[in-house]
């Protein structure tokens, strides 16, 4: 058994064991599987934070794990609506660190059904400083824990109306998720776990600047899908944005990627920041053709989020049609990501203000 995460008060942090581990650690305790397993629906399915409350379960054993063990739960700082009904959930933690979680509605159409995706933090801050990116001028301050990431999907569902479900969690939010990939396994478990928040692993999405050993280890651990963030089709142009690409070339990377044991039917999806005079060239639209060769693939191009924090411009929605057009054409199923939540610092690389001081705009908070 690894170490148990403790709390601040020297008790065992609940939220960040898996079933398995709770049990194990309560096993001393007469029948302790079986209460394990009904503290664990209390905190999980009915957002529980205290022992004492838990039905079904003697008072003798509550008092017992109330001893052992602590439930901590995120702490709400501020929630920002976008006009376009994107909600941002800025969250402070215990050690006064800032972390967000995005909401994003998607009425759906013909040919897709209506979605309300999660999109969440691994971090405070991160440390692979792509510069397109202000969560990368944060630098690392700390891994969140596995209570810390799986508490984002359980407190927000908490705040939904009775109509509402998440019903798609992605991890780009602040941090590099493979970064912190122990506790990241733990919240998938927990995330994934029918008798937790019981999320189809067909609905969970990983995404990663592409440290590839810790993508084969991913895999390994468990079955949700994989997304990397690529936005280049040249050495010399990735590491001008990424510095991972120092480590990882693009070779090693789509090496990694063909490597990856995808399972039946599905698809390594790659994001493509678009930044204009950049990467958006129609050269850059064949590179990229030629490295989804031999990758069961799909991409999805982000035109840039403009922002007074840096030079990038977006490119003009005639280039991005061409540049979807080519990929398309050659047989790579392409879509181009509908910018969502700027009006309140929501969108892709914007996240991280609350944390830096940067102004948010409090007219939209509750
Ligand atoms: S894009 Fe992702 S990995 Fe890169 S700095 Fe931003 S949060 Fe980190």
């Amino acid at each position: 058994m690894p170490l148990l995460p403790k709390l601040p008060d020297g008790r065992v942090d609940a939220k960040s064991l898996t079933l398995a581990e709770l049990q194990a650690a309560m096993a001393e305790l007469e029948k302790g599987s079986g209460r394990a397993l009904r503290a664990y629906k209390h905190i999980w399915q009915r957002g529980a934070t205290r022992f004492a409350d838990m039905g079904g379960i003697d008072k003798a054993s509550r008092r017992w794990m109330d001893e052992r063990f602590g439930i901590p739960t995120l702490e709400p700082a501020t929630v920002l609506h976008s006009r376009d009904g994107t909600r941002k959930f800025v969250w402070r933690l215990h050690d006064g660190h800032h972390i967000e979680s995005v909401l994003i509605p998607d009425p759906g159409n013909e040919v897709s059904r209506p979605r309300l995706t999660l999109c969440m933090s691994s971090q405070v801050g991160c440390a692979m400083a792509c510069t397109f990116c202000l969560t990368g001028d944060l630098g690392l301050t700390r891994n969140l824990t596995p209570s810390e990431i799986a508490d984002q999907a359980l407190q927000v569902s908490r705040t939904l109306g009775p109509e509402e479900r998440i019903t798609n969690l992605v991890f780009m939010g602040m941090g590099e998720p493979l970064h912190n990939l122990t506790h990241l396994i733990r919240a998938l478990d927990i995330l994934l776990d029918e008798h937790a928040l019981n999320y189809s692993h067909r609905k969970v999405t990983v995404s990663t600047v592409g440290l590839v050993p810790q993508m084969q280890k991913l895999a390994a651990a468990s079955p949700v899908n994989l997304a990397v963030s690529l936005n280049a089709t040249t050495d010399a142009q990735r590491r001008q944005i990424m510095p991972i690409t120092r480590r990882y070339s693009l070779d090693a990377l789509m090496e990694g990627c063909r490597a990856f044991p995808l399972p039946h039917a599905k698809r390594i999806t790659f994001e493509y920041v678009m930044m204009d005079g950049f990467n958006c060239s129609m050269d850059d639209a064949e590179r990229l053709v030629q490295l989804m060769r031999g990758v069961r693939s799909k991409v999805n191009l982000i035109p840039y989020n403009e922002n007074p924090n840096r030079d990038i411009l977006r490119p003009s929605d005639a280039r991005v049609k061409a540049f979807q057009h080519h990929l398309v054409s050659n047989g790579i199923s392409t879509s181009i990501r509908t910018t969502r939540g700027t009006d309140i610092s929501a969108a892709c690389g914007q996240l991280g203000k609350a944390a830096q001081g940067l102004r948010i705009p409090e007219a939209a908070s509750v």
